[in-house]
């Protein structure tokens, strides 16, 4: 019995992503110092191996472990796990579904969200000018707040925005109530959703469905002067689209956690366009600390043959 942890998908990923490793096997090791847990790629005999905890982790590796009884993604997305085509679909994959990650999301859209509506840039430009600007809009908070996707970290931004007192739309796949939303389900009410999105923010899974959804078409059925906040991920995004909807005035601004290369390569336009906040896939980053005690209460029950926690559904992706 022993627990591999998998983090990178290459020696570069390996190293970067070293403190996010070793976080992870000092927070399991914490646990229970007997705890066999070892990391790529010193993983000795595969067949030892029941639980494999990955992230990024190299892709054609997953068919070795003949053993595994569950494989955890050590994130909330799974995407990056379920492009691997050796996934033995026999085998339970689960994820992490952390309180602490989901408030860390939810301050940053929050801020980002409170950076647009209250107008910062605007207020700090004014005094770089030295400018006592004091005619409206002092707020644009009457502004519509669109969220894309409205599970475990959607839901949870959509009640805090609610409390701060904006109007809000949500678009999800299934029908919901949350209070203080209007909500839309599916393809056939898309539109609907989005022509009353002044701020339109993706917090979707990738899947097959989702992928490129933020594109041209969707933009243009944005109300003029849009802002995206995309902490889905990089692949949501056209990129091409969002430069071509910011120089025709249809999206006024965009910040972006996520994209589809990461690192965000060096000569990216995206870095200097004046009218794009990057930052770098930091929304919320798993916590080992917080998020351990769920992996190993999974293990505890694989180990007692009880029904896992937080268990993706192979069929939808998520
Ligand atoms: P959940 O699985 O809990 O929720 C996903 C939501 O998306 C659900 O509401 C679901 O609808 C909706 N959805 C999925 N597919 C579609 C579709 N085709 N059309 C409409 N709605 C759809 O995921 P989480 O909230 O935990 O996480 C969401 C994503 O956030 C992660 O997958 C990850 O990509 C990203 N993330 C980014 C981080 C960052 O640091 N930038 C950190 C953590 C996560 P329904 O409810 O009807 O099923």
């Amino acid at each position: 019995m022993a627990i591999a942890i998998l983090v990178g998908r290459n020696e570069v990923e390996q190293q970067t992503y070293n403190w996010f490793t070793q976080g992870w096997k000092r927070a399991l090791l914490s646990f229970n110092p007997d705890l066999d847990v070892r990391t790529w790629p010193n993983l000795g005999n595969y067949a030892d191996i029941d639980y494999v905890l990955v992230w990024n982790h190299p892709l054609g590796i997953l068919k070795k472990f003949t053993q595994a009884k569950a494989i955890a993604s050590l994130a909330a997305g799974v995407d990056h796990l379920l492009v691997d085509p050796d996934i033995d679909h026999h085998v339970p994959i689960v994820r992490i579904m952390d309180p602490f990650m989901a408030t860390d999301i939810v301050q940053y859209v929050t801020a980002y969200v409170l950076q647009y509506v209250k107008l910062v840039s605007h207020w700090a430009l004014k005094q770089q000018q030295k400018m006592w600007f004091k005619q409206p809009p002092f707020t644009l908070s009457n502004k519509i707040i669109g969220i894309m996707g409205l599970g475990h970290l959607g839901g949870k931004a959509a009640h805090v925005l609610h409390q701060l007192g904006l109007k809000l739309v949500g678009w999800s796949h299934s029908p919901k109530t949350i209070t203080g939303m209007t909500h839309y389900a599916g393809k056939a009410q898309l539109h609907e959703f989005l022509a009353q999105a002044n701020v339109l923010i993706c917090m979707l899974p990738l899947t097959k469905e989702t992928k490129n959804i933020l594109n041209r078409q969707t933009f243009a059925q944005l109300p003029k002067a849009s802002y995206l906040i995309n902490v889905g991920r990089g692949e949501h995004l056209v990129e091409d689209d969002l430069l071509d909807a910011l120089a025709s005035g249809q999206l006024s601004g965009a910040c972006l956690d996520v994209f589809r290369h990461e690192p965000l390569p060096f000569d990216h336009p995206f870095w200097s366009h004046p009218h794009i906040i990057v930052t770098p896939h930091i929304a919320s980053v798993t916590n080992p600390e917080t998020a351990a005690p769920q992996v190993m209460e999974n293990y505890r029950r694989l180990l007692a043959g009880e029904e896992l926690l937080h268990r993706v559904n192979l069929r939808k992706g998520y």
